[in-house]
């Protein structure tokens, strides 16, 4: 079994918009068949088109469209699937990181939730955006520490990410 058998199915970090908001498109990339089979794609600067994540094509466990995912997917490995690729690190040990990065992630939706952040169609770090810049429930103690706990437990996450993700 390779890295991306062990590890990817019991992640998804990298689809379910924990890691990235969205994903753009590459040379290559053929953007009338990625519409047909379900991504929504968007202008995204200089020509760039772009979808938003989570993907439409996430079930939650895996893609869809895995023999057809483009380029910027195919070619995508987080710094854990390097690890374990190069026997730098074993699929156990990556597999518990992976299982407290999502409880981290976790952690961070149900405060969204908290905060009456329900999109779950919506990026995480949108949300995060979208809950910070909401006012602050003076009348509601409670309000402000959940305010406070999220900014926490996003910093938390975001250290994780970097730390054991992205390089
Ligand atoms: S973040 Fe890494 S381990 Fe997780 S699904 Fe993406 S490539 Fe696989
Ligand atoms: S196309 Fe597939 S691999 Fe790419 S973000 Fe969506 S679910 Fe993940």
């Amino acid at each position: 079994m390779n890295g991306i058998e062990q590890l990817c199915p019991n992640c998804g970090l990298c689809c379910d918009s924990t890691l990235f908001a969205d994903v753009e498109l590459r040379a290559g990339d053929d953007a009338r068949r990625l519409k047909k089979l379900g991504l929504t794609l968007e202008k995204k600067g200089q020509g760039k088109l772009a979808f938003a994540q989570p993907c439409a094509c996430y079930d939650g466990k895996l893609c869809g469209i895995y023999h057809d995912r483009p380029r910027r997917c195919r070619t995508f490995e987080c710094g854990l699937l390097k690890r374990v690729e190069a026997n730098a690190m074993t699929a156990g040990a990556a597999l518990k990181t992976i299982s407290a990065a999502k409880v981290q992630a976790e952690k961070v939706r149900g405060l969204l939730r908290s905060l009456g952040q329900r999109d779950e169609k919506m990026a995480l770090t949108h949300r995060y955006a979208a809950a910070m810049s909401a006012p602050i429930d003076l009348s509601d103690a409670g309000n402000a520490e959940r305010h406070g706990e999220l900014m926490l437990a996003v910093n938390d996450l975001m250290k994780r990410l970097e730390r054991d993700f992205l390089r």
